[in-house]
Protein backbone atom coordinates (compact mmCIF):
# COMPACT_ATOMS: atom_id res chain seq x y z
CA UNK A 1 0.00 0.00 0.00
CA UNK A 2 1.12 3.43 -0.83
CA UNK A 3 0.57 6.18 2.11
CA UNK A 4 0.61 9.65 2.09
CA UNK A 5 0.96 11.65 5.92
CA UNK A 6 1.68 15.04 6.64
CA UNK A 7 3.93 16.12 9.40
CA UNK A 8 2.46 18.60 11.92
CA UNK A 9 5.63 20.14 12.39
CA UNK A 10 6.61 21.84 8.77
CA UNK A 11 2.91 20.19 6.96
CA UNK A 12 5.27 18.55 4.17
CA UNK A 13 4.05 14.67 3.10
CA UNK A 14 5.83 11.71 3.57
CA UNK A 15 4.72 9.52 0.34
CA UNK A 16 6.13 5.63 1.46
CA UNK A 17 4.94 2.18 1.09
CA UNK A 18 4.57 -0.27 3.77
CA UNK A 19 2.48 -3.77 3.81
CA UNK A 20 0.49 -2.35 6.80
CA UNK A 21 0.21 1.61 6.53
CA UNK A 22 -1.51 2.10 9.83
CA UNK A 23 1.27 0.49 11.37
CA UNK A 24 3.88 2.40 9.49
CA UNK A 25 1.91 5.75 10.47
CA UNK A 26 2.49 4.03 14.32
CA UNK A 27 6.18 3.82 13.96
CA UNK A 28 6.57 7.47 12.58
CA UNK A 29 5.25 8.46 15.01
CA UNK A 30 6.55 6.61 17.92
CA UNK A 31 10.23 7.42 16.19
CA UNK A 32 9.36 10.67 16.32
CA UNK A 33 10.86 13.24 19.07
CA UNK A 34 7.27 15.06 19.61
CA UNK A 35 4.68 13.15 20.65
CA UNK A 36 2.75 15.28 17.86
CA UNK A 37 1.34 12.64 15.24
CA UNK A 38 1.79 12.78 11.66
CA UNK A 39 -1.98 12.88 9.92
CA UNK A 40 -2.62 10.32 7.27
CA UNK A 41 -4.15 11.63 4.13
CA UNK A 42 -4.03 9.03 1.78
CA UNK A 43 -3.75 5.32 1.26
CA UNK A 44 -3.62 3.55 -2.05
CA UNK A 45 -3.26 0.61 -3.41
CA UNK A 46 0.38 -0.35 -5.25
CA UNK A 47 3.85 -1.21 -4.27
CA UNK A 48 7.42 -0.19 -5.11
CA UNK A 49 5.97 0.87 -8.57
CA UNK A 50 3.85 2.79 -7.99
CA UNK A 51 5.52 4.38 -5.36
CA UNK A 52 8.28 5.28 -7.40
CA UNK A 53 5.89 6.65 -10.55
CA UNK A 54 4.47 8.82 -7.86
CA UNK A 55 8.21 10.34 -6.47
CA UNK A 56 9.14 11.19 -9.88
CA UNK A 57 5.72 12.70 -10.89
CA UNK A 58 6.11 14.84 -7.81
CA UNK A 59 9.80 15.14 -8.33
CA UNK A 60 10.23 18.78 -8.63
CA UNK A 61 8.38 19.50 -5.22
CA UNK A 62 10.68 17.27 -3.37
CA UNK A 63 12.33 18.15 -0.08
CA UNK A 64 14.05 15.07 0.69
CA UNK A 65 14.44 11.62 0.98
CA UNK A 66 10.28 10.29 0.77
CA UNK A 67 9.54 14.28 1.74
CA UNK A 68 7.83 16.77 -0.68
CA UNK A 69 6.48 20.08 0.02
CA UNK A 70 2.72 20.45 0.11
CA UNK A 71 1.72 22.26 -2.75
CA UNK A 72 -1.50 22.35 -4.41
CA UNK A 73 -0.88 19.89 -7.17
CA UNK A 74 0.24 17.11 -4.19
CA UNK A 75 -2.99 18.29 -2.28
CA UNK A 76 -5.40 18.81 -5.48
CA UNK A 77 -3.74 14.81 -6.52
CA UNK A 78 -5.19 13.64 -2.64
CA UNK A 79 -8.10 15.26 -3.09
CA UNK A 80 -8.77 13.66 -6.28
CA UNK A 81 -8.29 10.46 -5.04
CA UNK A 82 -10.19 9.99 -2.29
CA UNK A 83 -12.97 11.94 -3.50
CA UNK A 84 -12.82 13.92 0.01
CA UNK A 85 -12.53 17.22 1.11
CA UNK A 86 -9.98 18.07 3.63
CA UNK A 87 -11.42 20.63 6.23
CA UNK A 88 -8.96 22.77 7.87
CA UNK A 89 -9.72 22.90 11.25
CA UNK A 90 -8.90 26.32 13.25
CA UNK A 91 -9.14 25.01 16.62
CA UNK A 92 -5.76 23.05 16.63
CA UNK A 93 -4.91 24.37 12.51
CA UNK A 94 -4.61 20.69 10.87
CA UNK A 95 -6.56 18.97 7.61
CA UNK A 96 -8.71 16.40 8.74
CA UNK A 97 -11.08 14.64 6.35
CA UNK A 98 -14.62 15.82 5.99
CA UNK A 99 -16.07 12.68 6.91
CA UNK A 100 -13.92 11.09 9.47
CA UNK A 101 -14.12 7.31 10.60
CA UNK A 102 -13.84 6.75 13.86
CA UNK A 103 -10.33 6.61 14.19
CA UNK A 104 -10.35 10.05 12.81
CA UNK A 105 -12.42 11.30 14.96
CA UNK A 106 -10.53 10.18 18.02
CA UNK A 107 -7.12 10.93 16.66
CA UNK A 108 -8.66 15.17 16.25
CA UNK A 109 -10.32 15.21 19.71
CA UNK A 110 -6.91 14.12 21.30
CA UNK A 111 -5.07 17.01 19.29
CA UNK A 112 -8.04 19.10 20.59
CA UNK A 113 -7.21 18.07 24.38
CA UNK A 114 -3.46 18.01 24.06
CA UNK A 115 -4.29 21.58 23.01
CA UNK A 116 -6.58 22.50 26.00
CA UNK A 117 -3.91 21.61 28.43
CA UNK A 118 -1.27 23.00 27.18
CA UNK A 119 0.33 21.49 24.58
CA UNK A 120 0.22 24.01 21.69
CA UNK A 121 1.94 22.43 18.16
CA UNK A 122 5.51 22.71 17.47
CA UNK A 123 5.13 26.10 15.53
CA UNK A 124 3.60 27.88 18.01
CA UNK A 125 5.91 26.66 20.48
CA UNK A 126 9.12 27.64 18.21
CA UNK A 127 7.65 31.31 17.85
CA UNK A 128 6.65 31.98 21.63
CA UNK A 129 10.89 30.49 22.49
CA UNK A 130 12.04 32.79 19.19
CA UNK A 131 10.18 35.62 20.26
CA UNK A 132 11.16 35.76 24.08
CA UNK A 133 14.63 35.28 22.99
CA UNK A 134 14.56 38.35 20.83
CA UNK A 135 13.43 40.08 23.87
CA UNK A 136 15.93 39.32 26.17
CA UNK A 137 18.73 39.61 23.62
CA UNK A 138 17.82 42.74 22.88
CA UNK A 139 16.26 45.90 24.86
CA UNK A 140 14.74 47.07 21.90
CA UNK A 141 14.07 43.66 20.16
CA UNK A 142 13.83 43.32 16.68
CA UNK A 143 12.06 40.19 16.10
CA UNK A 144 13.31 37.66 13.26
CA UNK A 145 11.24 34.51 12.93
CA UNK A 146 12.41 31.56 11.49
CA UNK A 147 9.56 29.28 12.22
CA UNK A 148 7.01 29.36 9.33
CA UNK A 149 4.10 30.46 10.68
CA UNK A 150 0.61 31.53 8.80
CA UNK A 151 -1.49 34.16 9.84
CA UNK A 152 -4.12 31.66 11.58
CA UNK A 153 -0.93 30.05 13.85
CA UNK A 154 0.08 33.44 14.83
CA UNK A 155 -3.70 34.21 15.57
CA UNK A 156 -3.97 30.91 17.53
CA UNK A 157 -0.62 32.04 19.46
CA UNK A 158 -3.04 35.20 20.68
CA UNK A 159 -6.04 32.59 21.05
CA UNK A 160 -4.28 30.03 23.29
CA UNK A 161 -3.36 32.43 25.45
CA UNK A 162 -6.85 33.63 25.87
CA UNK A 163 -7.77 30.15 26.93
CA UNK A 164 -5.76 29.91 29.33
CA UNK A 165 -6.74 33.02 30.80
CA UNK A 166 -10.10 31.56 30.86
CA UNK A 167 -8.92 28.57 32.23
CA UNK A 168 -7.48 29.90 35.04
CA UNK A 169 -10.81 31.81 35.99
CA UNK A 170 -12.91 28.47 35.99
CA UNK A 171 -13.95 28.15 32.21
CA UNK A 172 -14.80 24.73 31.71
CA UNK A 173 -12.75 22.02 29.36
CA UNK A 174 -15.98 21.11 27.08
CA UNK A 175 -16.25 25.29 26.21
CA UNK A 176 -12.74 24.79 24.37
CA UNK A 177 -13.65 24.47 20.82
CA UNK A 178 -16.46 26.96 20.89
CA UNK A 179 -14.24 29.32 23.15
CA UNK A 180 -11.06 29.45 20.65
CA UNK A 181 -13.15 29.51 17.48
CA UNK A 182 -15.49 32.23 18.41
CA UNK A 183 -11.80 34.42 19.34
CA UNK A 184 -10.92 33.55 16.08
CA UNK A 185 -13.89 35.15 14.47
CA UNK A 186 -13.00 37.70 16.69
CA UNK A 187 -9.65 38.33 15.73
CA UNK A 188 -11.20 38.34 12.13
CA UNK A 189 -13.19 40.98 12.35
CA UNK A 190 -10.74 42.97 13.94
CA UNK A 191 -8.32 43.20 11.56
CA UNK A 192 -10.39 43.35 8.93
CA UNK A 193 -11.37 46.71 9.76
CA UNK A 194 -15.07 45.73 9.31
CA UNK A 195 -16.92 47.68 12.25
CA UNK A 196 -20.10 45.82 11.58
CA UNK A 197 -18.89 42.40 11.96
CA UNK A 198 -16.53 43.35 14.85
CA UNK A 199 -19.70 44.53 16.99
CA UNK A 200 -21.45 41.49 16.46
CA UNK A 201 -18.59 39.13 17.85
CA UNK A 202 -17.83 41.15 20.49
CA UNK A 203 -21.41 41.34 21.81
CA UNK A 204 -21.74 37.46 20.99
CA UNK A 205 -18.20 37.14 23.23
CA UNK A 206 -19.31 39.70 26.03
CA UNK A 207 -22.53 37.46 26.48
CA UNK A 208 -20.62 34.06 26.50
CA UNK A 209 -17.51 34.54 27.98
CA UNK A 210 -17.28 38.13 29.50
CA UNK A 211 -16.73 36.29 33.08
CA UNK A 212 -13.85 34.44 32.08
ZN1 LIG B 1 -8.92 20.48 15.10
Amino acid sequence: MIYFIQSPHDKRIKIGMSENPNLRIRDLQTGSSSKESHVPLLVLPGGRKRESELHSVFKKFRSHGEWFNPVPEILDYIKQETQEEFKYCRVCGKLYLSTPDKIDIQAHSKAHKIIRIGGYPYSIREFMKEMAWAFLANETPTVEISTQLSKDDIKRVIVYALWSRAKESGLQDYDFDDYILDYMDFLDAKLSGNNHDFKEISKKIEKRWEKF
